[in-house]
């Protein structure tokens, strides 16, 4: 399955004013929107200004807020609190069928963590360039993500290849009792 990532400001570039595609990007936009709000208030609550919503057949399964000042994680990131939350709330390690709005592009941590939890699509407000401005490295992350390796400037990544490196992948594929994901 496919992850669609798509800004709100696009969709209503390209869609019509009328059909089903308005009803969606209705929506779209009041579900955002609440990404929005919960993002903005999460600055006078002492997080970074970062919201998102799961939300599953027009209901909302969860909410995140950026706390990684807070709670001294820098994974806990708005979209990633918010996978958690929904996690736990449906009682599963999948989010198929689910859409996450959240308040700016996911970062390369967050977007991938959209892939690894199955969701249908993602849908943003705000981009990199507006995280950029806010002193966030989101786009500086996506920039060094296009580069190689060898040419960053920051956390050198090495692989140091082990006799035994693929033993955790042979014990896990002949142990026939394993959940798939
Ligand atoms: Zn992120």
């Amino acid at each position: 399955m496919s992850i669609v990532v798509d800004p709100v400001g696009a969709a209503a570039r390209t869609e019509p004013p009328t059909g089903p595609s308005a009803a969606d990007e209705t929506a779209d936009a009041r579900w955002l929107r609440r990404a929005v709000e919960l993002a903005t208030a999460n600055v006078a609550e002492g997080g970074g200004p970062f919201g998102a919503v799961v939300v599953a057949g027009g209901v909302e399964v969860a909410t995140g807020q950026n706390r990684v000042t807070r709670d001294l994680d820098p994974t806990a990131h708005a979209e990633v609190q918010a996978i958690r939350a929904a996690c736990r709330a449906a009682g599963t390690f999948a989010l198929e069928g689910m859409t996450l709005y959240t308040s700016c592009e996911p970062c390369p941590l967050c977007l991938a963590a959209c892939l690894w939890a199955r969701l249908d699509r993602v849908v943003f407000s705000a981009d990199r360039h507006d995280a950029s401005r806010g002193g966030f490295d989101d786009s500086a992350f996506y920039e060094l993500f296009a580069r190689d390796r060898d040419a960053w400037d920051r956390t050198r990544v090495h692989e140091l290849r082990l006799p035994e490196s693929t033993r955790p992948f042979d014990a896990w594929l002949t142990h026939t009792a394993r959940t798939d994901y």
